[in-house]
């Protein structure tokens, strides 16, 4: 039987001829065409006035930081649990991070542990749209506005994901988006940038050329600063998976209603959508508190069983990068639910490529063990 990996992409003619043609004309006079054509469509999909193609979202999210001017003696609230993408260029920028607890049911940032943490030197909220679900936007917008704090909305794995019909990556002063081939839309590796701020906008198109002024042409670089762009095979690639963005979103929703009815009656928690949110489910994602085996002990015996899974995310002040660090030991001590929650969840696979009968056999692994472990 073959392995069932955890995630991957849903790649067809059209975006092999997008590639193919990218790598044959995209040069001389063309050379930017493809970038133009994925970032205008982004906007447009989004309802934003700027998108930024970029090498990555981490690079996203340090340019973003960079551009609002964030630096030593700063702090920036990013939730506890999320990738490591997400507080790492808080340190590229000499900033200080910490760590907000999670909200039980969305997974994501909760409001009041946000405004709990705020001090005199809180300047940002990266707020993370995880597995594809949101935080409640309202209720953290209307503290970031009183108490002056810019919102940076890392909507990696949320593409096309709506609150209150507006989508994911367009809720702060800057959103950012990841491409790479394990999340719902790919450009292999890649990312977007998204501001309806012109101001940051123009910040951001110097940063990410080594300081030059948009236009020069005379090598007069204005500052020291970065090298971040995608290339047009990248940029082709993505707008292919942009005009399909309807159909990837409607099969990972579908992928997790195979789940749902899969694995129903079982105690586990599945991903949460509230009322006005649209979850896109990047990761069908189970929480098994009450099955008996913690997350590492059920990727093995899913393993045995051949099938690849990930686990839910550490709370980020428990990993060996932050360890010992002053925001880590105070995290520890104060984001109870993502301690609670941290030891018990998985990814199940959700990969593009997955059909009803795969996403059976592995509710049909799940239930076995289960059974065992009771
Ligand atoms: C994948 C991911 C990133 C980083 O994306 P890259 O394109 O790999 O840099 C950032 N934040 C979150 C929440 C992610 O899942």
């Amino acid at each position: 039987m073959t392995r069932i990996p955890v995630s991957g992409p849903w790649i067809t003619e059209k975006e092999i001829a997008y590639v193919t043609d990218a790598v044959t004309n995209a040069w001389y006079e063309n050379h930017a065409s493809y970038h133009e054509r994925f970032e205008r469509g982004f906007e447009r999909y989004l309802g934003v006035r700027h998108a930024v193609s970029l090498p990555s979202c981490t690079s996203a999210l340090h340019l973003a930081l960079a551009a609002l001017g964030i630096g030593p003696g700063d702090e920036v609230v990013v939730p506890d649990v999320t990738w490591i993408a997400t507080s790492a260029p808080i340190r590229y920028v000499g900033a200080e991070v910490v760590f907000a607890d999670i909200d039980r049911s969305s997974w994501c940032l909760a409001a009041d542990a946000f405004e709990a943490v705020i001090t005199s030197r809180t300047r940002a909220v990266i707020v993370v749209d995880l597995y594809g679900n949101m935080p409640d936007m309202a209720a953290i917008r209307e503290i970031a506005t009183r108490r002056g704090i810019a919102i940076i909305e890392d909507a990696a794995e949320a593409h096309g994901s709506e609150q209150q019909g507006r989508k994911a990556g367009a809720f702060g002063d800057v959103g950012v988006f990841s491409f790479h081939g394990s999340k719902t839309m790919t450009t292999g590796e890649g990312g977007m940038l998204v501001t309806d701020r012109t101001d940051l906008f123009e910040r951001v198109s110097c940063l990410r050329d080594h300081g030059r002024a948009p236009g020069d042409r005379h090598f007069f670089n204005r500052e020291i600063a970065f090298k971040y762009k995608m290339s047009s095979m990248q940029a082709a690639l993505g707008l292919a998976q942009l005009e399909r963005i309807d159909e990837l979103i409607t099969r990972k929703r579908q992928i997790f209603e195979w789940y749902r009815a899969g694995l129903a009656g079982l105690e586990l928690q599945l991903n949460s959508e509230s009322e006005g949110t649209k979850n896109t489910y990047w990761m069908v994602t189970a929480l098994m508190p009450r099955l008996g085996a913690t997350k590492e002990r059920w990727m093995e015996l899913l393993s045995e069983r051949g099938i690849d899974s990930r686990p839910f995310f550490h709370p980020l002040s428990s990993i060996p990068a932050y360890a010992g660090t002053p925001q880590a030991i105070a995290a520890a001590a104060r984001n109870v639910v993502s301690y609670e929650l941290g030891p018990w969840g998985i990814n199940l696979p959700s990969g593009l490529n997955l059909d009803e009968v795969t996403v059976m056999r592995v509710c049909e692994a799940v239930r076995e063990i289960a059974a065992q472990l009771a």
